[in-house]
């Protein structure tokens, strides 16, 4: 009996934990490139934000796409928050393959949504949801591991070990070794949100193939230096801590850019 009970204890905190694996930045993540974005927003793109999101922050809304995965409505949301490719692509080859791609993959769906948000008649609550999208997935294009291959989900299947505990690769990058630094969003946004102006102009005019372009190459620079079961630590951060904030400001930077873009008239 006692068994039994366990068994479907543990089936229970599987089916909880199993999203969990595939989150993308996990939430702090997400809340810091949203947080980022808040402070490169214009004041005519942050009437318009608040008319759509009222006095939810761009930070909070960062998690909606998330959070609406236990929903089936949304099931056809599921491949929006990455793409995969193969080794060995070009900027301009991996730009082809991402315009060419039929299936909704986070680049053309950052796109649609972006354009959807100008129009001026799209109803409320579809903006809502667009805004709460669009915050996350220019976090995810950032992510190194969401331009990952297929074979190994993003990274989900190299499986290593982050201070002795199970885990992957994937959950490395989306939270691990975010959570390691110890950090709220708001104090990480403080300590990494430094870019200078000459910054702030080159990565807001880079396009999207750009952004994703280099979380390919930084993605094949993380597979390249990772063997399956490694044991992960202290040096781990060390080396790829640099990387990892750079990621999450070029991220904010940009987003807060494409707002202002989006709702310039
Ligand atoms: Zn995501």
């Amino acid at each position: 009996m006692k068994s039994t009970v366990l068994t479907k204890l543990a089936f229970i905190c599987l089916l909880i934990y199993a999203p969990i694996q595939t989150m993308a930045w996990g939430m702090t993540g997400h809340r810091i490139v949203g947080e980022i974005a808040s402070c490169y927003v214009n004041k005519h793109a942050q009437k318009e934000i608040s008319l759509i999101l009222g006095s939810e922050s761009l930070a909070m809304s960062s998690n909606w796409a998330d959070f609406i995965k236990s929903e089936p409505a949304f099931n056809y949301l599921g491949t929006w928050h990455y793409a995969n490719f193969k080794d060995q692509l070009n900027y301009q080859t991996l730009k082809d393959q991402m315009e060419q791609d039929t299936t909704l993959n986070i680049y053309n769906r950052i796109k649609f949504i972006s354009s959807e948000l100008k129009n001026k008649n799209l109803d409320k609550s579809k903006k809502q949801l667009y805004l709460r999208l669009l915050v996350h997935f220019v976090g995810d294009i950032h992510q190194p591991m969401h331009m990952g291959k297929k074979e190994d989900s993003g990274g989900n299947g190299i499986k290593v070990f982050w201070f002795n505990q199970p885990s992957n690769l994937h959950r490395v990058w989306d939270e691990q070794l975010i959570e390691y630094q110890q950090l709220s969003y708001t104090e990480y946004t403080k300590v990494i949100n430094h870019a200078t102006s000459q910054q702030v102009k080159n990565w807001q005019k880079d396009d999207l193939a750009i952004w994703a372009h280099e979380s390919y190459v930084a993605s094949r620079k993380l597979y390249s230096e990772i063997n399956p079961e490694e044991k992960l630590s202290y040096k781990y951060n060390y080396v790829n801590v640099e990387l990892l904030n750079e990621r999450l400001l070029k991220g904010g930077v940009r987003l807060g850019g494409l707002l202002n873009q989006i709702f310039s008239n």
